[in-house]
């Protein structure tokens, strides 16, 4: 009988013993499937990340190529640096504690202008960012139509912003821009054009239904044309008029920080209304993603003028990613391009028509616009 009891405990402690081993193996193969599925999924994500990048970089080098095949009219604007700000500026911002008065223009260099700025890409409601926005600044007026107090606002801007499709990104904008505007002390409202219909983007004709409905407002000094997904990183990357027309958009985190081409006039610029009007604003016929940018750009230098670049590190900008939303690129704006001088003089501000629904918000005006070819006749397309 003691055999069989030291025979039967015997066994117990095999099976213990067993099953604690298959346990210890259990958690050991888990934790290894884990760290393997862990690294799998960085490996992936790295993946993502180079052909993303190798991507932008293979589009920069196509456009390279392209645009030296189509030289514009026969002008090849050369790869040159200088106008953007090269030189440090001269003058620095105003020290903290400086009070201006009330009948004094407001500096440009204030000292609530701090630099670097943290960028927030959460997404937010609409209705969240109004209630923040205004509960910090009650005077702001429907529309979002704003003015410093303590101070006579240099500059009037009209901040345009094209629109489709992008209802989580405005208020990201907007909770990210209104306070530097305020900080920069411009007197400002937002105009968002919203395109309906079923035509492909029009970025273009979008800005110029804006600027067209804004000065039925005010008589605004200048224009932004801005992305909704475009987000600045530094507060001292100043929206007055000096200098325009001004590229404000340099350095982008999707162009790794470098200007992908010197006639690079995208994502957000800005004209002074009257070299607006010269130039015609811009063209219509650029229906799709590309070019529109690059047809202003050729404007702006018909007319003499030369584009400015903020300083350094203060025109960078961070844009808000989205998945596989974006426009089929317009194939045909090369050969458009290469025709910009003869149809600045008819396919602009001068050959448009619309009718739009304005509704104002309490950040900004809407202006929703349903878009087609037969708007802005040109004889040759
Ligand atoms: C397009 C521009 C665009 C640029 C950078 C060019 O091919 O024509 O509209 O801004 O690429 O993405």
């Amino acid at each position: 009988y003691q055999c069989r009891v030291n025979c039967l405990a015997e066994k117990n402690r095999k099976m213990l013993c067993i099953l604690s081993f298959s346990l210890f193996a259990d958690i050991f193969s888990c934790l290894f499937l884990t760290l393997c599925s862990t690294y799998v999924f960085m490996v992936q994500a790295r993946g993502i990340q180079i052909r993303e990048n190798v991507k932008n970089i293979g589009a920069q080098v196509l456009e390279q190529v392209v645009r030296g095949a189509y030289s514009i009219n026969g002008t090849d604007y050369s790869y040159d640096f200088n106008e953007s700000e090269s030189d440090a500026p001269s003058t620095t911002y105003l020290p903290e504690g400086f009070t201006y008065l009330p009948s004094q223009v407001c500096p440009e260099k204030l000292p609530s202008m701090k630099g670097r700025l943290e960028v927030n890409m959460s997404e937010i409601s609409l209705e969240e960012v109004e209630r923040s926005l205004l509960e910090r600044e009650p005077t702001m007026a429907l529309g979002g139509f704003w003015k410093p107090k303590d101070c006579l606002p240099r500059w009037k801007v009209a901040i345009l912003v094209p629109f489709r499709n992008r209802h989580e990104h405005l208020p990201i904008l907007l909770r990210h821009l209104v306070p530097v505007l305020q900080k920069q002390r411009l007197q400002f409202a937002f105009y968002v054009i919203e395109q309906g219909g079923t035509e492909p983007f029009n970025r273009a004709m979008l800005f110029n239904v804006g600027y067209k409905e804004a000065i039925k407002d005010l008589d605004w000094d200048c224009l932004i044309f801005h992305d909704v997904d475009h987000l600045m990183e530094n507060d001292r990357n100043y929206y007055g008029c000096t200098d325009m027309p001004r590229h404000f958009a340099v350095k982008l985190d999707k162009y790794s920080y470098m200007l992908p081409y010197n006639e690079f006039f995208g994502g957000v610029s800005g004209l002074m209304v009257k070299q607006f009007k010269r130039i015609n604003g811009f063209p219509n016929a650029f229906w799709g993603w590309g070019g529109e940018d690059d047809d202003l750009w050729n404007r702006v230098q018909f007319a003499n003028y030369s584009v400015s670049r903020p300083y350094g590190d203060l025109g960078r900008y961070m844009s808000i990613p989205h998945h596989h939303r974006g426009e089929a690129q317009f194939l045909g704006r090369y050969s458009l391009l290469r025709h910009s001088k003869e149809r600045q003089k008819v396919d602009g501000l001068n050959n448009l028509n619309y009718s739009p629904l304005i509704s104002r918000s309490r950040l900004f005006t809407n202006i929703t616009v349903s878009l087609s070819r037969k708007l802005a006749p040109v004889a040759d397309y």
